[in-house]
């Protein structure tokens, strides 16, 4: 007699995501795959990110299944231990002996281990996800804050190093202030910008005939 296959695993696709999905009853793994996948801010995983993401969940599955406690940040820490170029062989012996006698199938789980690559294909293909390409406000508002904070920690840093000089005796300055100002020339017409009215008004004026 063959059984019926519940309704979410029916949908399944037949990729190595969806093969492990369904053997550790990963089900909302495919929802979190997109969602973390096409979050449009600075949070947004990568598809080594989502690769981690995804084996991370598979070795908790595994130690679950193996009816083991484990801590906070402990799945993650054993998730190195096994894969990361970091840690010595000794160690990842050491992890994997440890898991064995505490009866985790190493090996399987290790094999149901998936690549960036697989990832991707199974976002693409299989569910057939897009990336959606920021708009170019939202690429302006980005950098801004990107260099407003560069900017910052420029300042904060020559303030330190004045005031540690002047400390030292190795310059005299009464109170001062420090101001980042970032310069852009174009060359075409030798204009100066600062960075800030340069993406404030999209490019030089003398581009904007072309
Ligand atoms: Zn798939
Ligand atoms: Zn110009």
């Amino acid at each position: 007699m063959t059984q019926t296959t519940p309704t979410e695993t029916s949908e399944a696709c037949g990729c190595k995501v969806g093969r492990i999905a369904t053997e550790y009853g990963l089900t909302d793994l495919n929802d979190e795959l997109v969602r973390y996948w096409t979050d449009r801010t600075d949070d947004r995983y990568s598809t080594r990110d989502l690769a981690e993401h995804v084996n991370q969940r598979v070795l908790e599955a595994a130690l679950d299944d193996a009816g083991l406690q484990y801590k906070d940040g402990e799945v993650e820490n054993t998730y190195r231990l096994l894969t990361s170029d970091d840690v010595s062989s000794g160690t990842r012996v050491q992890t994997r002996k440890e898991l064995e006698r505490d009866a985790v199938p190493v090996e399987n789980v290790e094999r149901n281990f998936i690549s960036h690559q697989t990832v991707y294909n199974h976002l693409t293909k299989c569910l057939e996800a897009e990336l959606e390409e920021p708009t170019d406000e939202e690429k302006l508002e980005r950098s801004r804050d990107k260099l407003g904070a560069l900017r910052n920690r420029t300042a904060a840093v020559t303030e330190d190093t004045v005031a540690q000089l002047e400390r030292g005796d190795v310059i005299d300055i009464g109170e001062f202030n420090v101001l980042v100002n970032v310069t852009v020339t174009c060359e075409d017409c030798k204009t100066q910008y600062t960075i800030r009215d340069l993406l404030d008004q999209g490019g030089c004026d003398c581009q904007s005939d072309n």
